[in-house]
């Protein structure tokens, strides 16, 4: 089959990844994909707050896309510029990839709401360069002055799942959460709220809600009122907004630039294009709402992307998108969590167990049973990251071009 015969998909991320894994399974060898990415990488975007914290290795949240994407399926490193969907299309940096069908998963970037001096002073996390940098800072901070000021802006899932790592992590830096909203971790239930914040206070973090931050310059972050609290690091942690890439190329959007989309996950103005994940607008048939942006959302509107991509390549009906609300998590350092599974309310060790057996059962669908085993390390508690980065030297595979150790890797 020609290029221009291909699906491509775009961001190697959950939504992208899976939708490629599933067209995988579906075609074999049988019709060649494209995957294009700007990374070499796939990134457990879920756990970068443990990575930034000091927790996890670069190695311990990344797998090598050349691993996954094998001929005759194609991967492109690549970023993607914008997509000329009058020509089927992809502009990159560094060339053009045409497409029969689209799958559009580039993820989302941090939204700063127009507050000033947010961009310029905050460091936010929502990729793997942001969780790096962030890293750098904290270690650096936490060498040079160990009592230092920590405010996380955002008390959404990845504000406080941060906090709770840094406190645990740097247990004489003085966190503190900001948050706009009455409490913090909106869309948790009340009782698991209510438990999240004994934790992050019990760890020493500090919670200000009902403050938005209105100014931040390079000292300290203005409250609504005037207050001002100061910092030695902000964390930006606000909230996100789609890829300008969808916008930019002159697709419809709603609100946060979120692409809309129809019940299949596709593009209302071309039903070439479908789009999935943090950059897309699915919305719930059953409350009307528009679908969160969650990591557990992408993986579901990636696997249903790539399905209905390819029953629109064969001419088939195509299957309306339901979302499945399986539960909600979030950990809160090394040996808590809150969560929510079905009906029960869960807290401590076993809310931080589910929550990483859900993220080694991603890890496994990636990258195989080396991925699987070190999640599994984890939930044990293996706490010790010296011994942990021994056994991943024996157990996993090198990082990039090197061949797996092993061969525990599935291609
Ligand atoms: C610290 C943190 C903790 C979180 N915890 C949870 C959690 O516990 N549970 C949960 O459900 N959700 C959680 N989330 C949210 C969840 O991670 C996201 O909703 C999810 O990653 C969205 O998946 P995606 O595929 O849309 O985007 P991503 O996973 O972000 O992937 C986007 C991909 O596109 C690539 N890309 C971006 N721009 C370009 C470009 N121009 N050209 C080429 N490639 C590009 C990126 O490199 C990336 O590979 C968390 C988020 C963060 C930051």
């Amino acid at each position: 089959m020609p290029d221009d015969d291909a699906i491509v998909i775009l961001g190697a991320g959950y939504a992208g990844l899976t939708a490629y894994l599933e067209l995988r399974r579906a075609l074999g060898r049988s019709a060649p994909l494209c995957l294009v990415n700007r990374g070499r990488t796939h990134y457990f975007t879920t756990e970068l707050h443990e990575f930034a914290a000091g927790e996890e290795e670069e190695a311990d949240i990344t797998v090598p896309l050349e691993r996954v994407v094998q001929p005759p399926h194609r991967l492109v490193v690549d970023r993607v510029l914008r997509i000329d969907a009058a020509a089927r299309r992809v502009v990159c940096e560094r060339g053009e990839v045409p497409y029969a069908r689209l799958i559009v998963a580039l993820g989302s970037i941090p939204e700063y709401y127009g507050v000033p001096g947010a961009k310029e002073h905050g460091v936010p996390l929502t990729d793997l360069r942001s969780a790096r940098r962030l890293r750098a800072r904290l270690e650096e901070l936490a060498e040079r002055r160990p009592d230092a000021r920590v405010v996380v802006a955002g008390g959404g899932l990845t504000g406080v799942q941060l906090a709770a790592e840094v406190a645990d992590s740097y247990p004489d830096l003085r966190v503190t959460v900001i948050d706009a909203g009455p409490h913090i971790m909106p869309g948790f239930e009340p009782e698991l709220v209510e438990a999240a914040v004994r934790v992050l206070e019990g760890k020493g973090v500090q919670i200000l809600t009902g403050r938005a931050i209105t100014e931040v310059d390079a000292h300290e972050v203005t409250l609504e009122g005037g207050a001002a609290r100061a910092y030695d690091l902000l964390v930006w942690a606000g909230g996100v907004r789609a890829n300008p890439v969808v916008r930019e190329s002159g697709l419809p959007v709603t609100r946060g630039d979120r692409g809309l989309v129809d019940a299949y996950l596709r593009c209302p103005d071309d039903e070439r294009i479908f789009l999935a994940g943090d950059c897309a607008a699915p919305t719930d048939p059953a409350s009307g709402r528009v679908v969160p942006p969650t990591a557990q959302m992408a993986v579901q509107e990636g696997r249903l992307a790539a399905r209905n991509a390819w029953r629109a390549e064969r001419g088939q009906e195509l299957e309306a998108f339901v979302p499945r609300q399986r539960g909600v998590f979030a950990s809160l350092g090394r040996r808590e969590g809150v969560g929510r599974w079905g009906r029960e309310s869960l807290y401590g060790m076993p809310a931080m167990v589910v929550k990483r057996l859900v993220e080694a059962h991603h890890a496994y669908d990636v990258g195989g049973l080396a991925y699987l085993l070190r999640r599994l390390a984890a939930i044990a508690g293996w706490g010790n990251p010296a011994r942990r980065r021994a056994w991943r030297r024996r157990v996993l595979p090198a990082p990039e071009g090197g061949r797996p150790a092993g061969g525990l890797l599935r291609s």
